[in-house]
């Protein structure tokens, strides 16, 4: 009886020495898998990462993103510099100086060319700065990305909750500095009665946002009509049931 005593309590002890925490467990895991790519990548997506206080929405948008945008608007692609060019497009022969961007989804050359000037894959430190490199893409697909916002905004968002962020705060300049330049006109004034009349010219604004997005006008004034769109885009319904796992959060 004695020794049984004696032996589980061997047992229990040996059990405390070997017992771990789940941080302890987790560390141990992730250590085992720092020098294997793919094993580290599943690690890394599933995660859970808690919120995004900084995402630069076109900064955020993925270049196979980008090019479906470009296609659906038609545009064309400077085959030498990868700058989306308006249309009317060449054809997609492989000489073509500016074919139609859709082209890219039968030339594998160009898609690869277009998805490397567009993100930092591939990019070579010697060739140009990381610096240089990132911050020219901007310029490359900016004729699209102004006009996508509300498909960027639900990309990114489902992308997000595949990869367990829980929370995002996008950097972006809605109805292209709108508010900003109604402040400036305004200035300060502590008497808030002051402040109400110029304030309240904001309305005006938004009807004229309103009316380019209904009229499919793509421009700079991106406006909260596109953000609207991209609720429901991205299946942002608040009485349907949600099916896209960027919301199926929001409704647990
Ligand atoms: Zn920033």
């Amino acid at each position: 009886m004695r020794l049984g005593v004696l032996s589980s309590t061997v047992f229990f002890l040996s059990l405390l020495a070997t017992a771990q925490t789940p941080q302890q467990k987790t560390a141990r895991y992730l250590d085992s898998v720092r020098r294997k790519p793919p094993l580290l990548l599943a690690f890394l997506h599933d995660m859970p990462k808690g919120g995004d206080l900084h995402n630069h929405l076109d900064g955020a948008i993925y270049a196979e993103d980008l090019i479906d945008f470009a296609a659906s608007d038609n545009f064309c692609v400077d085959r030498t510099t990868s700058r989306l060019i308006a249309p009317p497009c060449d054809s997609c022969q492989r000489y073509t100086a500016k074919p139609a961007i859709r082209c890219a989804y039968d030339d594998h050359v160009l898609y690869n060319q277009i998805i490397d000037a567009w993100s930092m894959r591939n990019w070579r430190p010697g060739d140009e700065s990381g610096h240089d490199h990132f911050f020219a893409t901007f310029d490359k697909f900016g004729l699209v990305s102004h006009g996508h916002v509300a498909d960027a905004v639900a990309s990114v968002i489902n992308r997000a909750a595949r990869e367990h962020v829980e929370y995002i705060e996008f950097m972006h300049t809605a109805d292209g500095s709108a508010a900003a330049e109604l402040g400036i006109k305004q200035g300060w004034d502590s008497d808030l009665a002051k402040t109400r009349p110029v304030a309240g010219r904001g309305p005006k604004r938004n009807r004229r946002c309103h009316q380019q997005d209904s009229g499919r006008r793509r421009g700079p004034g991106t406006n909260a009509t596109e953000m609207r769109n991209a609720r429901g885009r991205a299946g942002m319904q608040c009485y349907r049931p949600l099916s896209l796992p960027g919301f199926t959060r929001i409704a647990a």
